[in-house]
């Protein structure tokens, strides 16, 4: 049951992106008045008992759907994924020759790299700029300190769609992770990082919150010298509450991790996302070279953002054109690599994917 007049397209935006519309509905069914509150989650005290649970359930709900073990904390902070790349150097490396190591595979993870430098010194223990980041490394290709800091990457690199399928060994080096684009895509072992984040307008929730999971030993590394707002250690002890949270935010993140089991979890996910993208990319691989993938190998696609090219940028923008008039919208590749995208979050139907795989089929047939 939808109250609204305007027509829902398949959204295929990479973010802010597509939510559930089961979702969507009960946040308007809430938006007057929370049951047994009387107004909306916008209106009232991030100290309420009310809010309280919100956010506890949220939190809880993150739980039981990452399989979080009790030797990690799960955290929500504002600032997206551009805080995060700061307060991970900030907490972790602890004097200024210290180091941190940094697997670049794609533009988000030179985002993070950047940043190091405030805090200490930075390894670029990989970088696959020169291909335009169309393959990862592999172990023996990845220059690692023995005793760095952390090592960071970005599982699902969202611009060039290249996803590990599974993490380096860092030699115990605790992994730092990127997750914004694939948080509960599928099953991990949340015990194999030291800390994963994700801004939630991916795959879990809306703009404005930023799931951080971190493993309680790291908390104490940073001491007491860092400006309290960096510190994970202060919104651990405040129970994300070390200043007002992101409410609105908090509370979508909640209803999508309960959309999520609802589902039947990430597990299922996992084969629903295999089986979307499967469908994009097997039109990629069968067009004779009218579409043409990003990423080289087919064990490192993604899973959430299928990254593909035609034969020229006109062909491209007529693509994204003719794609918006049959109601597929946001197809358009990020300004730095061009081409075509479509991300196929957790959210997004599988009858969308094959609509967008029937409208690709009739375009290469039309113009090829
Ligand atoms: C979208 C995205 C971000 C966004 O970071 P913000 O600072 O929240 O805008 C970061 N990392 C990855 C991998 C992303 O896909």
């Amino acid at each position: 049951m939808t109250t609204s007049t305007a027509a829902r397209v398949y959204n295929f935006s990479a973010g802010p992106a597509v939510l559930p519309e089961p979702v969507l509905e009960q946040i308007q069914d809430e938006m007057m008045a929370l049951p047994g509150v009387g107004s909306s989650v916008l209106e009232i005290s991030h100290r309420s008992k009310d809010f309280e649970e919100i956010l506890d359930d949220a939190v809880a709900r993150i739980k039981a759907v990452m399989n979080v073990p009790d030797s990690h904390e799960v955290l929500f902070i504002q600032g997206g994924g551009a805080l995060q790349n700061i307060m991970i150097p900030a907490n972790f490396i602890t004097e200024p020759s210290g180091v941190a190591d940094y697997i670049i595979t794609g533009a988000w993870g030179k985002k993070s790299a950047g940043e190091v430098k405030h805090y200490g010194k930075l390894n670029v223990a990989y970088d696959g700029g020169s291909t335009k980041y169309n393959h990862l490394p592999k172990q023996s290709d990845l220059k690692l300190t023995p005793d760095a800091a952390y090592v960071h990457l970005t599982t699902n690199e969202t611009i060039h769609g290249i996803q590990f399928p599974q993490l380096p060994d860092t030699g115990g080096v605790p992994i730092v992770a990127d997750k914004s684009s694939d948080i509960m895509c599928g099953p991990i072992n949340v015990s194999d990082f030291g800390l994963i984040y994700a801004c939630a307008q991916k795959n879990a929730g809306i703009a404005g919150a930023t799931i951080v999971i971190v493993r309680k030993d790291l908390l104490e590394r940073s001491g007491d010298r860092l400006a309290s707002y960096l510190d994970y250690k202060k919104h651990a002890q405040a129970g994300s509450r070390f200043n007002t949270p992101s409410t609105f935010p908090i509370y979508v993140t909640g209803l999508v991790c309960k959309w999520l089991q609802d589902q039947g979890g990430v597990e299922k996910m996992e084969s629903q996302n295999k089986m979307k993208s499967q469908i994009l990319y097997d039109i990629i691989d069968s067009s004779d070279g009218f579409y043409t993938g990003h990423v080289l190998d087919k064990a490192e696609r993604s899973v959430m953002n299928v990254v593909f090219k035609l034969g020229s940028d006109e062909l491209d923008a007529k693509f994204v054109t003719d794609a918006k008039s049959a109601g597929l919208t946001t197809l358009k590749g990020h300004r730095s690599l061009g081409g075509i995208r479509a991300s196929v979050y957790n959210a997004m139907p599988v009858a969308g994917v094959e609509a967008l795989a029937a409208f690709m089929k009739n375009f290469a047939s039309k113009n090829g």
